[in-house]
């Protein structure tokens, strides 16, 4: 273990240590990229340990083998098909607000990303979607301490290592939350995304963003209720590098937490790679399917409490890891992705950098294209 938080290998932004440091001497504060990392202030900092003892990477995970596997989607046809995937953390939210509890997850607002705090079932549409980009989670930790504390039920939604945070963060509280990780295979910089934003909305406030339409993936933006920018993500330079594997925190290319083992008490994302040909499903799931894996009792609670909204096969625990690569391994750090960093962070646009990135492979298009007509 390191003996500073500033020294931990892997840092994944998660601001834990900010919240929970007694001193306030911790800062975050955004690289070149647009990545946060802790700064501690040396004078404040009495060495009481606190940041290393929440830091979701400093020592090593604690990880469970899933129980069960599942493919489910929303019987709500609306609310299937606003999900990004089946609607899988759309139903759980429901369920505890309904039943009391409060849900923490991710919202947006205009270009701005951040975790926040839902008690009423007419804000959870502000939940809804995948939004790709590392979300904040500043100003979280403490309401939901205090939520623990006064003895409601918890969800919280997020990446695996902001999860791994908030159960750090929650210590011994930990008896009413109730942890939902998303499968992830990275996150660039909110940083990133503002500046692509600006630069395909040609300036223009943005209010709305969307990344996911069903299993499309497309990046559309909106103001006012106008559309002024869709494109797949083929198309959009931001897309294409996420997909890639390209843009992420440098901690990404080595999560700790990409592997069958979990650290939440349901895994949740897209069920890739199933096999509806020698095992077909009993519903349609044109627009999306959710794989749900849960991991602990608490977790099993979760899936039997939701059952009656959601069509639901069990599956083997083999499908769906087989189909993810990011319940193996992390993604791969390739020299792509660096010289895409590297020119980010030495002054250019980040969509000059895409650009200089994928030049080879937008010529080998344009000439597959001409060769095509032909
Ligand atoms: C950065 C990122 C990478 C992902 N990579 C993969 C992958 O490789 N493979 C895979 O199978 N699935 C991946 N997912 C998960 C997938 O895109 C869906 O979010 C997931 O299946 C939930 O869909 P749903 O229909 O159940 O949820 P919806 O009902 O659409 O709700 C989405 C939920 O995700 C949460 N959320 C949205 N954006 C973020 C964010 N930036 N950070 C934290 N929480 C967020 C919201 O709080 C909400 O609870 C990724 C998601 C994110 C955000």
């Amino acid at each position: 273990m390191s003996d500073n938080i500033s020294s931990v290998k892997n840092c994944t932004g998660c601001s834990a240590c900010s919240s929970v440091c007694p001193r306030h001497c911790i800062t975050m504060r955004e690289d070149r990229l647009g990545f946060e990392y802790p700064v501690v202030d040396e004078s404040a900092c009495v060495s009481c340990g606190l940041c290393l003892k929440t830091c979701p990477v400093a020592g090593s995970p604690d990880l469970a083998y899933p129980m069960n596997a599942y493919a489910a989607r929303s019987i709500d046809d609306r609310d299937y098909l606003t999900s990004s995937s089946g609607g899988a953390a759309s139903v759980l939210s429901r369920h505890m607000i309904k039943s009391g509890g409060v849900v923490y997850g991710c919202a947006s607002d205009g270009t701005d990303v951040r975790h926040v705090r839902v008690d009423r079932l007419d804000d959870l549409p502000r939940l809804k979607g995948s939004k790709y980009v590392q979300s904040s989670l500043s100003g979280v930790f403490d309401p939901l301490k205090q939520d623990l504390k006064d003895g409601r039920d918890v969800l919280f939604i997020g990446t695996p290592c902001q999860v791994a945070a908030v159960r750090r963060y929650a210590g011994k509280l930990s008896d009413k939350l109730y942890l939902v990780d998303l499968i992830c295979h990275g996150v660039p910089s909110r940083k990133m995304l503002k500046e692509h934003v600006a630069c395909v909305s040609g300036g223009r406030p943005v209010d709305k963003m969307s990344f996911r339409n069903g299993n499309r993936f497309e990046l559309t933006l909106a103001s006012a209720g106008e559309v002024l920018y869709r494109a797949d993500n083929d198309r959009d330079m931001y897309y294409n590098v996420f997909l890639r594997g390209l843009s992420y925190r440098d901690g990404c290319y080595r999560c700790l937490f990409a592997r069958p083992e979990r650290g939440s008490d349901i895994t949740i994302g897209d069920f890739w790679g199933i096999d509806t040909k020698s095992h077909p499903l009993p519903f349609d799931c044109d627009s999306g399917l959710s794989v749900m894996l849960p991991v602990t009792g608490k977790g099993k609670r979760l899936v039997e409490m939701i059952s009656c909204d959601m069509k639901i096969e069990g599956r083997s625990i083999e499908e769906a890891v087989n189909g993810n690569s990011q319940l193996r391994k992390p993604t791969r750090n390739t020299f792509r992705g660096r010289l895409l960093r590297y020119l980010y962070a030495h002054g250019l646009s980040f969509d000059a950098a895409v650009r200089i990135s994928l030049f080879d492979k937008k010529l080998r298009d344009i000439y597959r294209k001409i060769i095509g007509r032909r």
